[in-house]
């Protein structure tokens, strides 16, 4: 997949705040695309087909993933969850960057396939808040809940891996701090090499 785009990375556990964090950080990076993942998972209040998630079948999740239309996939709180090569194409070639928000086994593919992708994950700043955020929350109900909050302590025991841990304690200072990890992403040698060769072919 060729493109001069950046690919970023977000993940971290359920309730943490990834989806405030995007939301706002895309307000001020209006150029920053979202690649739209599919899910068996169904919509929750206030969620709209094409705009928070592809909403399908499990049948059609995995007739999908049969044919290879994903480019990495997993089963989160046990549901499937995975990102088209179409889709991600689509943004690369559109809007040149491209944030992912999915989890740690997924996150684990695309640094396989694209080792130069920029990985940031999320913390919470203590186990309490990220349980009251995910209560306040309130989407959920018990049993996912519990699912959700069982998952996360694995989850966080990936965070050594990435190349940027952002805790979330003030939102607006995490949000200076994921800006900050993205317009310093656009200044690293992959991003700008290609214009300085075009640069040294000027006559
Ligand atoms: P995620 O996308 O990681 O599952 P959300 O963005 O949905 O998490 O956030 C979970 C809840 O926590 C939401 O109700 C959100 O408004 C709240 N929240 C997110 N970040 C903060 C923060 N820094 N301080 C207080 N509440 C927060
Ligand atoms: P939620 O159900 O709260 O929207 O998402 C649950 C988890 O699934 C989150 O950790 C989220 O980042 C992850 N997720 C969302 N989309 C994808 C995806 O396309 N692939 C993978 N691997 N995880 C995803």
């Amino acid at each position: 997949m060729e493109s001069s785009g950046q690919l970023f990375v977000l993940s971290g556990p359920s309730g943490v705040g990834k989806s405030s964090l995007r939301e706002k950080v895309r307000k001020e990076f209006p150029e920053l695309a979202y690649s739209i993942s599919h899910t068996t998972r169904p919509p929750r209040h206030g969620e709209s087909e094409g705009k928070d998630y592809h909403f399908i079948s499990e049948p059609t999740f995995l007739a999908m993933r049969e044919k290879g239309v994903f480019i990495e996939w997993a089963l989160v709180h046990g549901n499937y969850y995975g990102t088209s090569f179409e889709e991600l194409r689509k943004q690369l070639n559109e809007h040149g960057d491209v944030l992912l928000e999915i989890d740690v086994q997924g996150a684990r593919q695309v640094k396989d396939r694209f080792p130069q992708a920029c990985f940031i994950f999320v913390l919470p700043p203590d186990r309490e808040t990220l349980e009251k955020r995910l209560l306040q929350r309130g989407t959920e109900k018990r049993e996912d809940l519990k699912a959700r909050l069982e998952n996360a302590m694995g989850e966080l025991s990936e965070a050594s891996w990435y190349d940027y841990l952002i805790i979330n304690d003030v939102l607006d200072e995490a949000v200076e701090a994921l800006m900050s990890v993205i317009l310093a992403a656009r200044y690293r040698r992959q991003a700008v090499l290609p214009k300085v060769r075009d640069l040294l072919q000027q006559k």
